[in-house]
């Protein structure tokens, strides 16, 4: 099967086309300044090439895109007849979608109803899905929402304690993101655990970086709210704090709130603790070089996340596993032992050697300890990949 992956955002759109059964990647690829002038980067294997051309929507890109894949040269299909579904990264599913479906008119629809909830993504990922619709009309379109893993939490995780008609007229609670990954490592960690029943952490360590509480495959709990902006420190996020925060800085700087937001979301987080970077291979480069905010950034983060592994054990009741995945995740074994530090209580146990491992799939936890440490690399687009294929050789 060939899988077609579209992730569509305001000015560009990225792309891969992959075997959901295989997770090969036969090409992939990126439409950057649509709207603007057009430019198409396409790779191969290690074959890389550049094409500027013109992108006046989000059409002409998918259309480029397209061209390319069937292209004689540079192509890898014969026809777009070879492309089994498209499947869709959207951004927000709003209490609309519990999981990821066939898009039809009802979809797109509701899609449309979660927009104020993203503002930013979900009308790109819709011009994404409309472009595709347009140029492959025949071909199945799937939506993988980034929230919709989430969706299984209790009232007592999603709901804010604040007056219930916010809740209830804006459909303003916790829903959480980066819910893709979230579902993909959970399904490798019951895979490898061989067994579903657990008590499961997972620390999605990136950028962007959020944490998930699961119990027997269902997600609990999760870091991140009603935006991405919740939760532990983030490169250029601030992670959680006082709303009143927000006031002060707003009246003492006479800030707007999208310019307090700004602030927030983008100069924020271990970028602002450190005065650094927002990249940790450069905070931990200045924390060994004796940069004394370097230091702190990488305690806070670390202090943060171990927090939140806390809470959430004591929110399922204990813990039998705890996964790292993303970039910090995946390839930080400093990082890793310092969210481990401390949570000997709980029945962590690092092992030194097994832990000195970036990128690849393995256990890092000692023999004797009570939970199993994993790093478990995500792969999202895997992920919407099977999605697809699942729900569409279920409607045949
Ligand atoms: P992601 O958002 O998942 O792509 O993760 C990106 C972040 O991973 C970057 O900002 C880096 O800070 C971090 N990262 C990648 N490789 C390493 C590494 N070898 N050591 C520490 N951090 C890393």
């Amino acid at each position: 099967m060939n899988i077609l992956i579209i992730n569509a955002g305001s000015s560009s759109l990225k792309y891969q086309l992959m075997d959901p059964e295989t997770g090969v990647v036969s090409a992939k690829g990126l439409c950057e300044r649509i709207y603007i002038d057009g430019r198409l980067t396409h790779k191969v294997g290690d074959k890389k090439v550049v094409k500027d051309i013109p992108m006046p929507t989000h059409s002409e890109a998918i259309q480029a895109v397209l061209a390319i894949l069937v292209d004689p040269v540079e192509g890898v299909i014969n026809s777009t007849d070879e492309i089994d579904a498209v499947g869709h990264r959207v951004l927000h599913g709003g209490m609309e979608f519990f999981d990821s479906c066939i898009i039809n008119d009802e979809v797109i629809a509701a899609i449309e109803k979660c927009i104020p909830l993203g503002p930013l993504h979900n009308p790109a990922n819709l011009m994404g899905i409309r472009a595709c619709q347009a140029v492959m009309p025949n071909t199945p379109q799937v939506a993988v929402f980034d929230t919709a893993f989430h969706m299984t939490m209790p009232p007592v995780a999603y709901r804010y304690a604040i007056p219930t008609e916010y809740y209830k007229n804006d459909s303003i609670r916790r829903y959480g993101f980066h819910g893709t990954s979230h579902k993909y490592v959970t399904k490798r960690a019951i895979e490898l655990m061989g067994r579903k029943e657990m008590k499961l952490v997972n620390c999605h360590l990136g950028n962007g970086s959020s944490l998930s509480a699961v119990k027997d495959g269902k997600c609990q709990d999760t870091s991140m709210g009603l935006t991405p902006l919740a939760g532990v420190p983030m490169g250029t996020r601030s992670g959680d704090l006082d709303p009143a925060v927000v006031q002060f800085v707003m009246n003492k700087y006479g800030m707007s709130a999208d310019e307090c937001l700004n602030m927030l979301n983008k100069k924020s987080g271990v970028l602002a603790l450190s005065g650094v970077s927002s990249d940790f291979r450069d905070i931990e480069d200045g924390a060994a070089a004796g940069n004394e905010d370097c230091a702190l950034a990488l305690d806070k983060f670390a202090y943060e996340v171990r927090k939140y592994v806390g809470s959430y054990a004591a929110a399922l009741g204990g813990l039998d596993c705890l996964v790292f995945t993303a970039g910090v995740g995946e390839n930080s074994p400093e990082m890793r032992e310092r969210i481990c530090e401390g949570l000997e209580f709980l029945g962590v146990k690092l092992d030194p050697q097994k832990n000195a491992v970036r990128g690849k799939e393995t256990i890092i936890s000692a023999d004797d300890s009570k939970v199993t440490v994993w790093v478990i690399p995500t792969n999202e687009e895997l992920m919407i990949a099977q999605d697809t294929a699942d729900l569409v050789k279920a409607a045949k």
